[in-house]
């Protein structure tokens, strides 16, 4: 990954030997060849910082999304532990706050919204709560026997 600073070094050297011969030199040919040389070595070097900057680039935004990803990873976790799982006598599970948990809950919250997007989405509903968003429902209270035949 540091191939181009190495080559930016190197550049950079090879500019200030040749920078320094050219105070010595006095054929016009020599001193013009030296020059080439040294556009050259700028041109590599141009090229080296452009690279640099791009690599650099990559890793700011790297950086930003690993970034976003831990404040959401944070976010869910603590989402989460606002709620915990309540159980109908249907075995069917919803999520309650944690607050609600010893008494009566005032609002249930979709387990598989909660789960897998992290998103508290309140259930609509009584005898069967639904959730607005993923359509997940949940039975509170057992059937009646005539009731067999409406809910299937
Ligand atoms: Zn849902």
């Amino acid at each position: 990954m540091l191939d181009w600073f190495a080559g930016a070094v190197e550049s950079a050297k090879t500019m200030k030997e040749i920078g320094q011969s050219l105070l010595t030199i006095r054929d016009e040919n020599i001193i013009r060849e030296r020059v080439y040389e040294l556009n050259n070595n700028l041109m590599d070097l141009q090229q080296k910082l452009l690279e640099a900057q791009l690599n650099q680039m990559e890793l700011v935004q790297r950086i930003q999304a690993l970034e976003g990803e831990k404040e959401q990873a944070s976010q869910s976790v603590s989402l989460k532990a606002q709620y915990a799982l309540h159980t109908f006598v249907t075995s069917a599970h919803a999520y309650v706050l944690k607050t609600e948990e010893q008494g009566v809950p005032t609002h249930f919250y979709c387990s598989h919204c909660l789960e897998t997007e992290s998103l508290a989405i309140t259930l609509q509903g009584s005898t069967i709560l639904s959730c607005p968003k993923c359509k997940y429902s949940v039975r509170t209270t057992p059937r009646k026997p005539f009731e067999t035949t409406a809910f299937r």
